[in-house]
């Protein structure tokens, strides 16, 4: 299992690797457990911290490889997309919506 520093990259335990929640009113928000990663970092004592930006660098192949894992688990064989990935897609389709379809 991958490991540093005595540390493990689990999926965070709020959110299930998602990275949001659905909230009650049926809107989404980013998990504050892992701040929108949807994994952290366990210590050996068992408790859990939000992955800094700066190991990002440093875990992205394990975090896609974790993500892979989660979304065969899902059924889904296709690439792994990412929380963050996702949330840029949403904004450029939030975009698109806006500028409203081309005149006829
Ligand atoms: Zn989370």
């Amino acid at each position: 299992m991958f490991s540093m520093d005595g540390e493990t990259l689990v999926r965070c335990p709020s959110c299930d690797g998602y990275g949001w929640l659905d909230e009650e009113d049926g809107s989404t928000a980013d998990c504050g457990w892992c701040a929108g990663a949807g994994y952290v970092f366990r210590s050996e004592q068992g408790t859990d911290r939000v992955i800094p930006e700066s190991d990002y660098g440093r875990v992205a192949g394990e975090l896609e490889a974790l993500e892979r894992e989660r979304l065969r688990e899902m059924g889904y064989s296709g690439d792994a997309k990412k929380p963050w990935e996702q949330a840029i897609r949403l904004d450029r389709n939030d975009g698109l919506a806006q500028r409203g379809a081309p005149d006829a």
